[in-house]
């Protein structure tokens, strides 16, 4: 397994790391077990989850349970700050909750650390000094390692680096954002700032949703227990002609070089040296194996300009 270091830090990870939000959701502990078990033993060290995924908790309680006594072994990365509750007290960046919520996710993580703890969504209302601050305690009380970004815009990552800069508190390693061959919007000004200051890229949606899987055909949907079969509506702004239009061609281009559209998928972003990890769910072993032999194509500076051409968008 190929290892990247995330942002301006010491932490290495693995190409392809696992997203955990179909714990506590489509998969229960068996199936939990089942893919987490096969991520360990492929060589994944780098497992994403939230407060938020299973329903409010289920899916830090599946991946604890999961990993057990290997959790030793692995970077746990998890999120806080959407609403874990009714009312003002349960969710966002303030100091008062954010102290809340750390203890919580350590109890359902079975944990006495987290690696990388992330702020899920910017939280408007609350003075990001406020949140840094709090952040900055819980490094340096031992119970977070690394402090991460997710859905920043361009201008908030900056922001936050010269808050933190100012006071010296801990820089956000990581921007976790919205990410694939069929959404670059995040090239335009997220991926300049994170480059710029010092943080890695962690794409979240890398195969949107398994379209960019291959399994999926235009006209014909895909396999009835497939994540966007499910989602019925909600499916169809993804089930797209001119997604298809895109990934058609993308298929045609992996096929001339002897790989898949998945490889493609996977290549494509772990080849890029601001993306730190591929965090692609998974909801059964099979695909986790896929998944982690995508990531070994390291496409050249050739093919991935020509990759940018095809799934080039205004
Ligand atoms: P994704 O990686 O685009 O899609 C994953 C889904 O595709 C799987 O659940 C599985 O669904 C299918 N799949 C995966 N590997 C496959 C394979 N080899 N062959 C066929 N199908 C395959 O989206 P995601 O899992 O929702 O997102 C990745 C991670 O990013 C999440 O787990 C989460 O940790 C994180 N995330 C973060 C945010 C945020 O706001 N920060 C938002 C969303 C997600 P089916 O088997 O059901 O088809």
């Amino acid at each position: 397994m190929r290892m990247k270091t995330l942002g301006r830090s010491g932490l290495k990870v693995s190409a392809v790391g696992l997203g955990s939000n179909n714990f506590g959701m489509k998969c229960d502990q068996v199936q939990t077990d089942a893919v987490v078990h096969r991520a360990l033993d492929l060589g994944i060290t780098l497992f994403d989850t939230a407060d938020i995924y299973g329903n409010r908790g289920g899916s830090e309680t599946m991946l604890g349970k999961a990993l057990g006594a290997r959790r030793k072994d692995v970077v746990l990365a998890t999120k806080f700050g959407m609403a874990m509750g009714d009312g003002e007290y349960m969710k966002g960046g303030s100091r008062r909750y954010i102290m809340n919520a750390v203890e919580a996710s350590l109890k359902r993580l079975g944990t006495d650390y987290i690696d990388l703890y992330q702020l899920h969504f910017p939280d408007p209302e609350t003075p990001i000094e406020e949140t840094l601050s709090a952040l900055d305690d819980l490094v340096r009380a031992g119970k977070v390692r690394y402090i991460g970004s997710s859905n920043l815009s361009g201008w908030q990552i900056v922001e936050a680096w010269y808050v933190a800069e100012k006071n010296g508190f801990p820089k956000f390693i990581t921007a976790q954002n919205h990410y694939n061959l069929l959404d670059r919007k995040i090239e335009q000004e997220v991926v300049p700032a994170a480059k710029a200051y010092g943080a890695s890229v962690l794409p979240y949606f890398p195969l949107a949703s398994g379209m960019l899987t291959g399994k999926y055909k235009r006209g014909q949907g895909g396999p009835s227990d497939a994540r966007l079969m499910l989602w019925g509506d909600r499916a169809k702004s993804i089930l797209t002609d001119a997604n298809f239009d895109i990934v058609e061609k993308l298929e045609t281009f992996a096929a001339s070089r002897g790989h898949t559209l998945l490889d493609l998928a996977f290549g494509w972003l772990a080849s890029q040296a601001h993306v730190g990890s591929v965090i692609a769910g998974a909801t059964k072993p099979e695909q986790v194996e896929l998944n982690v032999k995508a990531g070994e194509w390291e496409l050249s500076a050739e093919e991935l300009a020509e990759v940018g051409r095809i799934s080039f968008r205004l």
